[in-house]
């Protein structure tokens, strides 16, 4: 349907759908909010699909319920069976569908132009070549990245960078002859331009997230959200459906807001990140050795006692806590400290866990009062005058190698200091295991630091009974 003759009420129902957007963005950056902010995103959501269906005029009614019980069936399948630690990995999963869905929009547009209206004296209208080349290499580049990052997450493929030589110069290379042929695609329609586009674009989303180590991925997969949601506002103008433009664009600038905000809490610079693998020589170098030194064991009892008798308890929760899902036992357990008058406080690290705001949203499950939790830059100057630092699952985020050891993989990042407290209690379940950057943590040899080896949710449960 041409932009000029789409009813005047669809456009307001896609106006008061883009509004319920912009206040589900809005109700979500706020913990308090944030529910609000869902059913806004929800309620926005419901009036631009009935919108949709009610002016159909592409596929017939029967075709489009078909695939929406076919696809909201492996949704629904999917969202019941998915465990709270593989939500990352379904993130990305899900990302690479907007991108396969941008491709598939994209081509049936060069197929058959005149079924989405943009079929000029010439063929298809340039500036609607412009859109879809452009569409589709986004949704090629972000299908093919979010297909590697989902398999990374997914523990199908080392975490560790893989680094070709001359990266850089190929990934150059490769995008300049993205661009110049969607230059030329807006003169000349053939197939052989706009299937190059989309074959290359699919190889440098490959490219550009396989050298990506370690303490970078977070970078990538709000990254590719934003690109999810770029390519999704390239296909609204070939499908001059302006409900899509606006979501497209809402994603894809809130994605690339959240990626510079956590290359800043990173110390990434932003470039280096999505140029791939910056800094990835180095992840090589200083992975995976674990240091062998005497280390300091200790009980449910001895952790119990110790924070019993503290003034102050700060829980740094990481993905370990995820993993074990041990955020209700921890509650309970921060509860019992403060009924004991120890005051209790939670230290949460931008890229704790696998996925932005992942150690938030667990323990908002859990109830637990959103003034006891606290930015790291708000917490970190706390632990110099704290008692009981309890690290429970987090490794990579309180690593002093950040710090100190250039060779690091996450040399560079902020992190917490722990190490400031009087006491650390680290809870992990061996001394073996390192966390997602692959490197091991000085921190468990000191001499204030005691570890508590177990599954997290069984420690902290243990504790719970030796504090009632
Ligand atoms: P880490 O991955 O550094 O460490 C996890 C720790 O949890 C390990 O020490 C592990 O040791 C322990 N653990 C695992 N399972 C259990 C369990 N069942 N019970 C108790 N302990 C357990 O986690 P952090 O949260 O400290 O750091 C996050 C890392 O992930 C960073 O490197 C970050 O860059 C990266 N990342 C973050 C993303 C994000 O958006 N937040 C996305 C992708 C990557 P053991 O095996 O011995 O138990």
């Amino acid at each position: 349907m041409e932009a000029h003759d789409t009813p005047s009420w669809v456009l307001i129902a896609y106006l008061i759908a883009g509004i319920c957007f912009i206040l589900a963005l809005r109700g979500l950056s706020s913990p308090e909010s944030s529910r609000r902010g869902n059913r806004a995103g929800m309620i926005g959501m419901a009036i631009a699909v009935a919108t949709t269906l009610a002016i159909h005029d592409i596929a017939s009614i029967l075709e489009i319920a078909i695939a929406i019980a076919i696809g909201g069936t492996i949704g629904l399948v999917t969202a019941r069976k998915i465990q709270m630690t593989a939500m990352p990995q379904l993130v990305a999963a899900f990302h690479s569908l907007v991108g396969m869905a941008a491709v598939l929009v994209g081509a049936a547009a060069y197929l058959n132009p005149g079924a989405f209206g943009i079929l000029g004296p010439d063929g298809i209208l340039p500036v609607s070549r412009l859109e879809m080349s452009l569409g589709v290499a986004i949704g090629a580049i972000t299908f093919s990245g979010s297909v590697i990052a989902f398999l990374k997450l997914n523990g199908n493929m080392s975490g560790k960078p893989i680094l070709l030589p001359a990266r850089h110069l190929i990934n150059l290379g490769l995008l300049a002859a993205i661009l110049g042929l969607i230059g030329y695609f807006t003169i000349d329609q053939s197939p052989w331009i706009f299937w190059t586009v989309a074959a290359l674009s699919f190889l440098i989303g490959f490219l550009l997230i396989i050298p990506i180590g370690g303490a970078d991925m977070p970078v990538v997969i709000s990254m590719l959200n934003s690109y999810s949601g770029w390519a999704a506002a390239a296909m609204g103008f070939t499908l001059h459906n302006s409900a899509m433009i606006i979501t497209g664009a809402l994603v894809g600038s809130s994605g690339a807001i959240l990626s510079y905000i956590m290359c800043r809490a990173m110390n990434r610079s932003f470039i280096s990140v999505i140029a791939g693998g910056f800094g990835g020589d180095s992840a090589a170098a200083g992975g995976g050795e674990v240091i062998d030194r005497p280390w300091k064991r200790g009980s449910a009892e001895d952790a119990a006692f110790l924070m019993a008798q503290a003034d102050q308890v700060i829980i740094v929760p990481g993905y370990g806590m995820a993993v074990s899902q041990a955020q209700h036992a921890l509650r309970e357990m921060g509860d019992l400290l403060k009924a004991k008058g120890v005051r209790v406080k939670y230290a949460i690290h931008p890229v704790a866990g696998r996925m932005p705001g992942h150690m938030n949203v667990l323990l908002a499950e859990a109830n637990v009062p959103y003034d006891d939790v606290f930015e790291l830059e708000d917490i970190n100057s706390d632990f110099a005058q704290t008692d009981v630092a309890f690290v429970i699952g987090a490794n990579d985020v309180t690593n002093p190698a950040a710090k100190t050891d250039k060779t690091s993989p996450i040399y560079g990042m902020p992190v917490l200091d722990v190490e400031k407290g009087r006491t650390v209690l680290f809870v992990k379940r061996s001394m073996g295991g390192v966390g997602y950057a692959g490197v091991d943590n000085e921190l468990f040899y000191r001499d204030n630091t005691m570890m508590l080896l177990s599954d997290a949710k069984k420690m902290v449960e243990e504790i719970v009974k030796a504090l009632n």
